[in-house]
């Protein structure tokens, strides 16, 4: 998978899958336009070659502005994302209207004024938004989390339908619990993580290039012909 002259636009790029998503991208030869929150992390990607700019993803206003800022570009991952554990009957208005915000209208909004872009200079494009495991299987103490990727999911199968027509690709990647800061925050409990572990066939759970891999082949002219897909990258964790 080749993305010389490609620029991506890669959300939650400081850390995580986003941040091994931004390494493989400029291995293969992308330009990478990073958002992401911390200051640290912005410094480090510019390190990287990246142009990175910093945004709270949390504030509608701030995301168009960035998503305007990030242009022009080739393709998009949308990966930044936030938990918060809480059960459902302790969920918080204030945590679920963060989460929704963060995980769900971000995307929405980063990814509307990528589409409009291309559509108006004529060029094909695709987008991958970063969902989750979490959004088919209902995981204890992740209920506004789980609600906000299955609300990302209903905006991914609705872009690959109205943006394809424009030569934009739209899917949706599903992985399962993949070591990196935010997996450590909701996994941390060793018994939490020997039940969920002993439910994935393959015996571990994800790296972050794993999932980055993935992302790649979604972006890449190979996956010409996939459109509004679920793609699980779950050793087997959603077998019936
Ligand atoms: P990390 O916490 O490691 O990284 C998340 C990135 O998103 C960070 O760079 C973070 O920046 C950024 N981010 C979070 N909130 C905001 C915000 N309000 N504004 C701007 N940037 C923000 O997470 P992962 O790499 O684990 O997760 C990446 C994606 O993968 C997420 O969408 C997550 O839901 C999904 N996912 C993760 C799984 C896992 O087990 N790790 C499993 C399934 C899906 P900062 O640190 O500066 O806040």
């Amino acid at each position: 998978m080749d993305f010389e002259n490609k620029t991506v636009i890669v959300t939650g790029a400081g850390k995580g899958i986003g941040r091994a998503t931004v390494e493989l991208l400029i291995g293969r030869g992308a330009q990478v336009v990073a958002l992401t929150r911390s200051a640290a992390d912005v410094e480090a990607l510019r390190h990287m070659g990246c142009r990175a700019m910093q945004v709270d993803l949390s504030d509608a206003d701030a995301t168009r502005r960035a998503a305007l800022a990030a242009l022009p570009a080739d393709l998009l991952v949308n990966c930044a994302g936030t938990t918060e554990l809480q059960s459902f009957l302790e969920t918080t208005v204030e945590a679920f209207d963060h989460l929704i915000a963060v995980n769900t209208r971000a995307p929405m909004i980063v990814a509307q004024e990528y589409a409009r872009a291309l559509i108006r200079e004529g060029r094909n494009g695709a987008i991958v938004n970063v969902s989750s495991v979490a959004s088919f299987v209902g995981i204890p103490d992740h209920a506004a989390y789980c609600a906000s990727k299955g609300g990302l999911d209903g905006l991914t199968r609705v872009m690959a339908k109205e943006l394809a027509p424009h030569g934009i690709r739209a899917n949706g990647i599903h992985p399962t619990v993949t070591l990196t800061p935010m997996a450590i925050k909701a996994w941390s409990d060793p018994d939490k993580a020997a039940g969920m572990l002993s439910r994935i066939p393959v015996g571990r759970f994800a790296e972050p290039v794993d999932v980055a891999e993935v992302i790649l082949f979604l972006l890449s002219e190979e996956a010409a012909m996939i459109n509004g897909i679920s793609m699980p990258v779950d050793g087997g964790y959603m077998i019936a």
